[in-house]
């Protein structure tokens, strides 16, 4: 007998998903390995930036009250009593109309509060002395890099869960951070199953076909900032399937599968996960493609049931796995960028079910476009490869038109995944 499923609303089934108590570790690392791995704690500044006030430019330090009445005319003379750069400290404290030529970078001398520029001076050397001639005011304050005009001590700079980016890693040196407390990366199984699959070194046979959902979700879970671990495809035999994904499960946080669950004969996986002795949280969804997708939890570890149809399985990952993984790297965003976009097709055919249409955007004077990348089937492959977004049409009794403004789910990093 076929067993009836009943449907649940998309956002019912992620609101499931994220109810599990699923959650995340903390390691440290190199900061040279940091690069786009997710933070697990806030980088707080624990010192002023930066920590002195410092010149800006090449020039010379001066005590600007000797400048008060320097003018195009009247040129005042400084002598140059010492010569710092970058990293070094001077010794000398100027008196009046005393200077210290000083580099980017160096510490403002004590005793000066001005420093003018190497361009908008004369030198003159007068024997073994150095002198400078300068033709205008300077004010006090005039080009200073000021301590903690870039950031205050105690300011809290990146928020756990970011994404450690170029720019992150410029911070994390600057305060320190020689080894950088990041989320351990979730270590998320894959078997596909199906007995028609073959590996992509294989020639096609009648009737097979090559798995491309294995590869696919493997690139989906390293684009989430976790760690993929292929376990390979399995025969649809039931207890060829159910031992490997009993064995699976001891070595990973999250366990995905592809195919197999339908209710067709071979479709084993509900079988397993009742075996197993798995909690099933759905097992059929609301949506086009991916309605049968189906997540279990057993003694911690998630079981993602996605369908063997490859936009089927795309959409299913995207949908429900990518934002626990997300949450469980401690991201503050553990969901895709949304915004809303123009339908560039017609999609006459009402549907009970949400669709999500596989698409790539346009922008055109400042607004967003959509057009499908290929066959809205769930079964499509070619459709993924351009994709950049999905198209979210609600189900209903009617269709839409080319025109019709509609809720878009952008697929590409950006935007809210960067800190
Ligand atoms: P299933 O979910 O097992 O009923 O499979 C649904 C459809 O997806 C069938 O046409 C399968 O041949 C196809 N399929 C299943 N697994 C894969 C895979 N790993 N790669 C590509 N297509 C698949
Ligand atoms: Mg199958």
């Amino acid at each position: 007998m076929v067993e009836r499923r009943k449907p649940i609303p998309v956002q019912e089934a992620v609101d499931k998903v994220m109810a599990l108590s699923y959650e995340g570790s903390t390691e440290l690392i190199s900061l040279s390995e940091s690069d786009g791995r997710h933070l697990s704690e806030d980088v707080k500044a624990d010192h002023d930036v930066p920590p002195f006030d410092r010149s800006p430019y090449d020039g010379f330090a001066i005590r600007s009250v000797d400048t008060y009445n320097a003018g195009q005319d009247s040129p005042i003379e400084l002598e140059v009593i010492e010569e710092i750069g970058a990293g070094t400290v001077a010794t000398k404290i100027p008196e009046a109309n005393q200077a210290i030529r000083i580099m980017t970078g160096a510490p403002i001398p004590e005793g000066t509060d001005a420093v003018i520029m190497l361009e908008l001076v004369q030198e003159l050397q007068v024997e073994a002395q150095h002198f400078i001639k300068i033709k205008r005011r300077v004010k006090k304050g005039d080009n200073l890099s000021l301590q903690g005009e870039d950031t205050r001590k105690g300011t809290i700079l990146v928020e756990k869960g970011s994404i450690i980016t170029p720019g992150v890693k410029a911070l994390l040196a600057t305060f320190g951070y020689a080894k950088v407390p990041v989320a351990v990366k979730p270590d998320v199984g894959i078997f596909a199953t199906g007995t028609e699959l073959l590996d992509p070194e294989e020639a096609l046979e009648p009737g097979k076909i090559r798995n491309s959902n294995s590869p696919m979700i493997e690139g989906q879970v390293k684009a989430a900032g976790a760690n993929p671990l292929y376990f390979g495809k399995l025969d649809d035999d039931f207890e060829t399937c159910f031992t490997s994904v009993q064995q699976a499960l001891e070595k990973v946080d999250l366990l995905i599968t592809t195919g197999g669950v339908s209710v067709g004969d071979y479709d084993y996986l509900p079988a397993i996960y009742e075996k197993l002795g798995a909690t099933v949280l759905f097992n059929k969804v609301g949506m086009r493609p991916g309605s049968v997708t189906t997540v279990a939890e057993w003694n911690g570890k998630l079981l993602f049931g996605l369908s063997g149809n490859p936009s089927a399985c795309f959409v299913g990952f995207e949908l429900f796995a990518r934002p626990i993984l997300k949450r469980a790297l401690f991201s503050q965003y553990p969901y895709r960028m949304k915004s809303m976009g123009t339908l560039l097709t017609d999609f006459p055919k009402p549907n009970p079910f949400t669709r999500f249409v596989r698409c790539r955007t346009e922008e055109r004077e400042g607004r967003i476009y959509v057009k499908p990348t290929g066959l809205d089937k769930s079964g499509s492959v070619t459709s993924l490869a351009e994709a950049n977004a999905f198209a979210v049409l609600p189900g209903g009794t009617r269709g839409y038109k080319s025109g019709d403004l509609v809720d878009l789910i952008h697929l590409r990093d950006g935007g809210s995944d960067y800190l």
